[in-house]
């Protein structure tokens, strides 16, 4: 029964997203740590040292208040240092009934702990549950782009560790083009599937790497990859991904659109942030989307309440967003939402 009213409510928001503006974000982005044990050379997350955290407590409150989340991703940072990352994910399912919860990964956590929370994660009968496994390159380059050895191997393990889930959890890779990795895709995936045979490109993920100035943090750059590489390594594997389901249909989409992003920086459909989606930190910051510096102000100061944001900043963003003043961006955070809003752009 919960499944049918989760899926119905996903529907109707994205039907619904495809009229008009909705009256509540549908999908939440939440990083619920800075925290992370990685050096990457395309990301400054590593660098912070975060305080104020919110706690279980006030995670409690915020699902209670804003009911309305059918598609929770959580973040980071590494989500898995959080040791009440399971508390996490049960109170969305119990307060919001997600439809969808997508979770990243590093690798970089004792597998067996990753294993652990996922099991328990997955019995919390949330109908779709999603990780993706960060994985830049074949073992010498991921470990130089993540900057810690043995990574590769982390990543690996994690996935073998997770794999006797995948009838109830979808195992996706996570692949971020940079500078750093040229035409490496098609030989990650060869050299990933000598070790988890049941690796298929339909299960990568491409992302290009970008400037944020305050989720990043990578202002300093000099990673961006050249569009053109960007163009082949998404066409290639819009080859080999040919499958009719909704993540592969999205993929597909989403893959068409990334090279021209990484020539013009500009999304390939208009951005649905503040609208379908919205982005929390993990110290109450929100923001209409990962890649946004405008803050919209804090959850500990609206009693936890998006309805009591302040409206006039809320207004003004949204007049922001209106003129295409906010920073352009093509992340699946905000990029599958704003498909979904253009559903009319998947028949051609
Ligand atoms: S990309 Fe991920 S793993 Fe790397 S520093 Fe940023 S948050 Fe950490």
């Amino acid at each position: 029964m919960i499944l049918k009213r989760s899926s119905l409510r996903l529907a109707s928001s994205i039907l619904r997203s495809n009229l008009g503006r909705l009256s509540h974000p549908y999908k939440l982005n939440f990083c619920v740590t800075y925290q992370c044990q990685s050096r990457c050379l395309t990301c400054n997350i590593w660098k912070m040292r975060p305080k104020g955290e919110l706690s279980i407590a006030e995670i409690s409150m915020f699902t209670s208040r804003n009911p309305y989340f059918s598609w929770v991703n959580l973040t980071g940072g590494e989500p898995f240092l959080r040791r009440d990352l399971v508390e996490i994910a049960e109170l969305f399912q119990n307060n919001c009934h997600p439809h969808i919860l997508n979770m990243t990964t590093n690798s970089l956590c004792p597998p067996s702990r990753v294993r652990l929370m996922m099991e328990r994660i997955v019995e919390l009968g949330i109908p779709r549950v999603v990780i993706a496994l960060s994985l830049d390159g074949p073992e010498e380059i991921h470990d130089h782009i993540r900057g810690i050895p043995g990574n590769y191997q982390g990543v690996v393990e994690t996935a073998q560790h997770l794999e006797h889930l995948r009838d109830e959890l979808k195992i996706v890779f996570s692949y971020t083009m940079s500078r750093y990795n040229p035409m490496m895709l098609q030989k990650t995936i060869e050299g990933l599937r000598e070790e988890l045979p049941w690796v298929t490109p339909s299960i990568f993920h491409l992302n290009v790497a970008q400037y944020s100035e305050n989720y990043y943090r990578n202002e300093d750059g000099g990673f961006n990859p050249d569009p053109d590489v960007v163009e082949k390594e998404a066409e290639w594997l819009r080859t080999q991904n040919r499958g009719l389901s909704m993540f592969e249909i999205l993929e597909h989409r989403f893959d068409r659109g990334i090279g021209s992003f990484a020539r013009s920086h500009q999304p390939q459909v208009r951005s649905r942030e503040l609208d379908a989606t919205i982005f929390l930190d993990s110290t109450g910051n929100l923001y209409p989307s990962i890649m946004s510096n405008y803050r919209l102000g804090n959850v500990r100061e609206c009693d936890y309440d998006l309805e009591k944001l302040p409206a006039e900043t809320v207004e003004h963003v949204k007049k922001l967003l209106e003129h295409d003043l906010m920073p352009a961006h093509h992340t699946s955070c905000e990029a599958y939402p704003a498909m979904l809003a253009d559903l009319k752009g998947f028949l051609w």
